[in-house]
């Protein structure tokens, strides 16, 4: 059995072909596996867990479904769905994952983060990072009428886009310290996380030990999936 790893889908209504390969991730390879993990962003934008928008709701009764018959389903809050909450785990079957997570993967002790946090040497991002997982700042957003929110997620990727776009790409990946420290608070050397958009494993030395660090890759033109299994891991792109 085979235990099925996504993360940075960015479903997005204006983006309807991810959301039919997601669709068809879940009703063929998922439905068969023995567990699945969203590690964060599988929406492109998350206002709360009140938005009725159908593509959305497509997706989420599909992972109900799946959940339903019987495949266990976690779901960590990436940086663009970190408003994702109880009422939504309940509507989709899932169980909320904290980031970073500990897993035992076939005897195999793994970290599994979004990746976000890891991105130190983005100040500006962490800053903003630090306020927008305070409860209150939570409570004071989801508070406001949902046109309200639509807008201000609209503003934030206009602006996030515009940063992103104007920030060194250094600074937009993992910094290495960050992710040997990491490693070194859980006393766990494998790590797997997104968000980077940059699929990849890496291996390097941490104080002796081999460490390794798994990158899945974003949906934008392909999937992208870890599957791992007794045999170990392979981290493949699902062609569109
Ligand atoms: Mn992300």
């Amino acid at each position: 059995m085979t235990t099925l790893f996504i993360s940075d889908l960015h479903l997005d209504p204006d983006a309807p072909e991810i959301t039919s390969q997601c669709l068809e991730f879940l009703a063929d390879e998922a439905a068969g596996a023995e567990a699945l993990y969203i590690l964060g962003d599988l929406f492109e934008a998350w206002v709360g867990d009140d938005d009725p928008e159908p593509e959305k709701r497509r997706v989420i009764e599909a992972l109900h479904a799946l959940a339903e018959g019987g495949l266990p389903i976690a779901f960590m809050r990436g940086n663009r769905d970190f408003l994702v909450g109880e009422r939504f785990a309940a509507d989709a079957g899932c169980r909320l994952l904290d980031d970073p997570t500990v897993v035992d993967l076939y005897e195999q002790p793994v970290i599994l983060m979004h990746g976000d946090s890891l991105c130190t040497d983005d100040l500006e991002y962490q800053a903003f990072r630090n306020v927008s997982r305070q409860p209150d700042w939570q409570a004071e957003v989801l508070a406001k009428p949902l046109e309200v929110r639509l807008a201000m997620a609209r503003q934030a990727r206009a602006q996030s886009r515009e940063h992103t776009s104007q920030a060194a790409g250094e600074i937009m990946d993992v910094n290495q310290g960050a992710v040997e420290d990491a490693m070194r608070r859980h006393g766990v050397y494998t790590l797997l996380h997104g968000h980077t958009h940059r699929p990849d494993v890496h291996r390097f030395e941490v104080d002796g030990h081999e460490a390794t660090r798994i990158v899945l890759g974003d949906w934008y033109t392909q999937g992208s999936v870890v599957r791992w299994s007794e045999h170990g891991y392979e981290l493949v792109a699902l062609p569109r």
